[in-house]
């Protein structure tokens, strides 16, 4: 009967009970008297020895219900925090006291709950905002999901129940199946499903704004004969060296991306034709002269015969193109010209006039 009841509901029968096994009594001996009747002393407090009997069982169920879970708690994996409103802690679970003091020493009891709180500027809003729900917040090298269950105890004082778990392995994953899904395994930049993705977004932002783009397709020269004189193994790896060099010429406000087998792009938002012109000269030079990865792939006997290349092509954004195919589609026109042109150069597309 009493098995799914919470200790809430066991307390509220408990006090009404033991009450009415108080006022029972005293009931029973007015009504005696309005009756007239005499009775018996043990018929009397009978009611009450049985009310107290149930109290007596109710405060064992009582007792079971919070022991039972007091030891859920202490062996919960997600930390359980209580705090007032002032963020001082009530109650602490040992999970919570462990996942707190990650990487710190010592300081089992030493929660700062509202340390947590007010380094965090997403928490810090939600709980000023009367936040009810989740949050994610890093800690010390874990990834914490917070949450906090307001709970008004009486009118006039609330506590607020935080959960906090901590799902760093889980968010690791997620993190890796989201950089498998996004990047190219061999040069670790972007794919090229990922890459036109974040072009295109980049391409309607910049269409509405006015704001400038371009972007820059670039294509290794002869990389067939890199396979056929150094073995593939070797082509990988100035593949890689390039994407490295690729990376850095990007910079931080560039995006790069492997979009083909020997076939790269890169795109600068707020950077026009002129200067991602400038750019890539720069880095085809940079190419020619540093001639990345040759040296610690090739077979010591052959190392620097083979000289490789860069091609590229570029096309600043503009009203014309009105899609992401017939933007790529002439920026792949420049790149053909470079290659028709002689290769080892950089076009640049001519800018219409409308
Ligand atoms: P072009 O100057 O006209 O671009 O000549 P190319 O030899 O660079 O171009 P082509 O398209 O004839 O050859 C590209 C080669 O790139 C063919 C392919 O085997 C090689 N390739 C594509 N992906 C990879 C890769 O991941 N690793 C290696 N090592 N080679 C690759
Ligand atoms: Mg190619
Ligand atoms: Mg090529």
């Amino acid at each position: 009967m009493l098995k799914n009841q919470s200790p809430t509901v066991i307390i509220r029968k408990f006090i009404a009970v033991l009450m009415a096994s108080l006022v029972c009594p005293l009931l029973l001996v007015a009504l005696a008297r309005m009756i007239g009747w005499r009775i018996p002393w043990g018929a009397m407090t009978l009611p009450s020895a049985i009310m107290l009997t149930y109290v007596i069982v109710l405060s064992w169920r009582l007792r079971d219900r919070l022991l039972a879970q007091a030891y859920a708690f202490d062996h919960m994996p997600d930390g359980i925090i209580l705090v007032n409103e002032q963020l001082q802690t009530i109650y602490a679970n040992p999970a919570a006291k462990r996942i707190m003091n990650l990487g710190r020493s010592g300081h089992q009891g030493d929660l700062t709950v509202a340390e947590l709180i007010l380094q965090h500027d997403n928490l810090l809003s939600l709980w000023e905002g009367g936040w009810q729900g989740h949050s994610a917040v890093d800690l010390e090298g874990r990834h914490l999901e917070v949450e906090r269950i307001p709970m008004q105890m009486t009118s006039r004082r609330s506590v607020s129940l935080v959960v906090l778990r901590d799902v760093t392995e889980r968010h690791r994953s997620e993190q890796e199946l989201i950089r498998q899904a996004t990047t190219d395994g061999l040069t670790r930049l972007y794919n090229r499903r990922y890459f036109l993705e974040k072009l295109e977004e980049e391409r309607q932002r910049c269409a509405s704004t006015g704001s400038m783009l371009s972007l820059v397709l670039i294509d290794v020269d002869y990389f067939k004969l890199i396979n056929d004189t150094y073995g593939h193994l070797a082509g990988d790896r100035v593949l890689q060296q390039i994407a490295v060099l690729l990376q850095e010429f990007a910079g931080e406000n560039g995006v790069a991306g492997r979009i083909g087998g020997e076939e790269f792009a890169v795109y600068w938002p707020g950077i026009d034709g002129e200067s991602a012109y400038r750019r890539t000269e720069e880095l085809r030079m940079r190419v020619l002269s540093e001639q990345p990865g040759l040296e610690e792939v090739a077979d010591g006997t052959r190392a620097g015969e083979l000289q490789y290349t860069i091609s590229a092509g570029i096309v600043e954004l503009d009203e014309s193109h009105k899609t992401l195919e017939s933007w790529l589609e002439e920026a792949d026109a420049c790149l053909y010209a470079s290659k028709k042109n002689g290769r080892n150069q950089t076009t640049l597309a001519m800018k219409r006039k409308t």
